[in-house]
């Protein structure tokens, strides 16, 4: 049998990885098991220009590695593994990786959401170069561009409309003549001047591999079949968001979309000893400043939750 832990903590984004610095300072002997490929969502871009202290910038991936080293200093302990399954239905809770299993009294899950992609092997190979998925991180970056929004949601308007703030022109690319986004988002983008709207097409490849950064991109009509190439500086994908949460929902509560749900100004799951952070739990805000606290927040719950747990077996001890 392993030991029971104090905490385990799934998944190595922002959330994890803060809730792993609280714990462990709270001498809470923390695991995260953070994901073959840990660090999330900023592993995938380039300049962070919008997290507190570090003024000048700092690049995604070396902001995770500044967090991971972080936790680890203060005692934090790490599989970089994915887990295959979890058993809530008792305490200790049960989280498997593979055949091995790892036991705690509490749980933070902080696995986080990802943008969902295009699917397209140019697209891959310019992320972080002109292919973004989040213009309140990036849009700054594209000063008097142009650049392309694909998609037809909310996010999609509300991206287009702030990119505008920056960019000379926005091209909206959407693959139907009708939006999924509200009425209001539309008419907003399009009272815009600086926005244009490519309708019944589909981004077939993003162009500049050669160039090493985004030059255009290749659209293909989806009721005619032709195909163009129109120049762009940048291509912002918004089309939707997917949470990583297929192995929690049997046992957690969780809205239409597969959003965990915490109880209002906690970070309390429905099972009691189980906690959830960051973009997991949050379709709204999104940002690695929001998942840290919500990471925050999550760490001192449980903190909170063991001691009343420890203190429930004083009293049962000392009243026997
Ligand atoms: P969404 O509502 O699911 O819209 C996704 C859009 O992307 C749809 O127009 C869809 O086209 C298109 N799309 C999906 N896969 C595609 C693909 N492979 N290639 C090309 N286009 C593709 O996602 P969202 O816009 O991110 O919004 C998610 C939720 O957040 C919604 O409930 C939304 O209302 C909410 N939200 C609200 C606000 C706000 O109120 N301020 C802002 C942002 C988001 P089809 O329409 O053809 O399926």
């Amino acid at each position: 049998m392993s030991q029971v832990r104090d905490v385990i903590i799934i998944g190595g984004g922002p959330a994890g990885y803060t809730a792993a610095l609280y714990t462990a300072r709270a001498n809470l002997n923390p695991l995260v098991i953070e994901g073959f490929n840990w660090g999330g969502q900023l592993m995938i871009t380039s300049d962070v220009e919008n997290y507190p202290g570090y003024a000048d910038g700092v690049l995604g991936p070396a902001m995770m590695s500044d967090f991971r080293r972080q936790a680890e200093r203060f005692g934090a302990e790490f599989v970089t593994d994915d887990v295959t399954s979890v058993d809530f239905s008792e305490r200790p809770f049960r989280v498997h990786v593979g055949s091995d299993e790892y036991r705690a009294e509490a749980v933070i899950v902080a696995t986080g959401a990802s943008a969902r992609q295009l699917g397209l092997s140019s697209e891959q190979t310019l992320q972080g170069r002109g292919v973004s998925y989040c213009a309140t991180c990036d849009g700054a970056f594209f000063r008097d561009k142009v650049v392309v929004v694909a998609g037809g949601g909310d996010s999609a308007m509300e991206e287009a409309t702030f990119l505008a703030r920056f960019a000379r022109r926005v091209v909206i690319v959407h693959r139907r003549d009708e939006f999924r986004a509200s009425p209001i988002m539309v008419d907003r983008a399009r009272a815009n001047e600086k926005i244009e709207f490519v309708l019944n097409a589909v981004v077939e490849e993003v162009l500049g591999e050669a160039a090493g950064h985004v030059t255009g991109l290749r659209l293909r009509d989806t009721v005619t079949g032709d195909a163009r190439e129109i120049e762009a500086d940048g291509i912002f994908v918004a089309i939707g968001h997917d949470p990583t949460t297929a192995l929690f929902l049997d046992w957690l509560d969780h809205d239409e979309q597969g959003y965990l749900v915490t109880e209002p100004r906690s970070t309390r799951t429905n099972i009691t000893g189980v906690f959830a952070a960051g973009d997991v739990q949050d379709h709204t805000y999104r940002q690695a400043v929001t998942a840290a606290g919500s990471g925050t927040m999550a760490a001192l719950d449980v903190q909170r939750y063991l001691e009343e747990q420890r203190h429930e077996r004083e009293v049962t001890a000392a009243s026997v």
